[in-house]
């Protein structure tokens, strides 16, 4: 797999502008593999999020050639062919799981999920993964029919 396809296959990539005070633009490219879910928020938020204004007091303008204000704008954002969101796993709470999104007219699916159960004692990772409509847990070598349990959701996988 070449570096095009990768970017294609699993990158979001968020593609901004910052604009300082005097009105000099510099365009900038970000690419993420993973979209962060925050503690009480959803997998919509996370999307819209992507999409935030931000305001810098003080950045650096290489024209200027000294601090100043800047606005940082999102100009467009690229959606990859899989999606994979991440839940921070100590600050974990009950967020809801679409099984479909449509993303600008695109749907995705969710098809794997991964989670990670802990207590005082241990921590275990296990997987559902969902084949033609039918979801099944994968616990280390015990794999049978089973519909997934999202309280304990780490890493989510949608495809188109
Ligand atoms: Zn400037």
């Amino acid at each position: 797999m070449n570096e095009i396809d990768q970017k294609r296959l699993f990158n979001v990539v968020v593609n901004k502008n910052y604009s300082c005070s005097e009105g000099h633009i510099f365009p900038n490219t970000d690419l993420s593999f993973l979209i962060i879910v925050q503690p009480n928020s959803s997998i919509e938020n996370a999307l819209q999020d992507l999409y935030d204004e931000q305001n810098f007091d003080e950045l650096w303008c290489q024209e200027c050639g000294s601090l100043r204000k800047q606005a940082r704008y999102v100009s467009s954002v690229e959606f990859p062919q899989y999606l994979i969101f991440y839940t921070p796993k100590n600050k974990r709470t009950n967020f809801s799981f679409p099984e479909s999104l449509e993303i600008y007219g695109e749907a995705y699916s969710l098809y794997a999920i991964i989670c990670h159960k802990q207590n005082i004692l241990y921590g275990h990772y296990l997987a559902y993964v969902c084949l033609q409509g039918v979801w099944y847990k994968c616990d280390d070598s015990r794999v049978k029919k089973q519909a997934p349990d999202y309280k304990s959701a780490y890493l989510l996988f949608y495809q188109k």
